[in-house]
């Protein structure tokens, strides 16, 4: 279920900035199942806790968000990160009155399709290696692979910490100017994994973009770092 920062989801509700909301949590006037609270980061659920304002109940329940972005380069898929900008640093500030989280990791380096919800169990069943969920990535490696390594790439592959990968699909590829590249499609997500499937066949990995998760294609009208709420088709494939 759908846990909120009381500051979020009073601002959210309307009752004011997320600093308004602060100030009223220092004046000792929420109250949460009856209990005074002066803890912003305090967390609430908008279905089960009664929230009130100096007794009066305040009745809101946002519904849950999915967005679909195209990452850029260089953000962490994270909601906090000491050192580097988060992907929630490319949510409009209007949207940051939720409690958004990404579905699943891109490195930072990696662009393209990310999920982005306040939907827990569906981030979930996004990534449970379980359901074995499909995701596509456009590769651009150093050099071309020869037919056996990209053969061994589609059967599974031991990576060099010794863990097997699950059979994938690999498209022909192409050559460029700036190198080769091709298409994987995996079902598993484990830390670099792409990366390490190709580094275990000794090449290297230039860049990498998500393309697909599910039957979910990345918009390719959304520029870098630019996001859009799922659509009901999109939401219907991957529910
Ligand atoms: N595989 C990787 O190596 N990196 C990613 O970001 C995604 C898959």
């Amino acid at each position: 279920d759908e846990q909120w920062r009381i500051d979020k989801w009073l601002a959210a509700a309307g009752i004011g900035s997320r600093k308004d909301v602060k100030k009223l949590l220092r004046k000792k006037e929420i109250q949460v199942n009856g209990t005074t609270v002066t803890d912003a980061s305090v967390k609430i659920n908008a279905h089960k806790d009664t929230v009130t304002i100096n007794g009066e109940e305040i009745d809101y329940d946002p519904g849950p968000v999915y967005l679909m972005m195209n990452k850029r380069k260089g953000r962490v898929s994270a909601t906090t990160d000491d050192r580097h900008r988060t992907v929630l640093n490319d949510i409009d500030q209007k949207d940051k009155k939720i409690e958004l989280f990404p579905v699943g990791r891109l490195d930072k380096d990696t662009t393209g399709l990310l999920f982005l919800t306040t939907d827990g169990g569906w981030a979930h069943r996004l990534t449970t290696p379980r359901l074995g969920i499909e995701k596509e990535y456009e590769v651009l490696l150093d050099e071309e692979p020869s037919s056996e390594e990209l053969q061994s790439l589609r059967e599974g592959i031991q990576l060099k910490d010794g863990t097997e990968t699950k059979p994938a699909k690999v498209s022909e590829g192409a050559q460029e100017k700036i190198g080769f590249r091709l298409l994987i499609t995996v079902t598993e997500g484990k830390y670099h994994q792409v990366k390490r499937m190709f580094g275990a066949i000794g090449r290297e990995v230039k860049t990498l973009k998500r393309v697909r998760v599910s039957n979910v294609h990345l918009d390719e009208r959304l520029d870098a770092g630019e996001y859009r709420p799922l659509t009901a088709d999109e939401l219907e494939v991957i529910a």
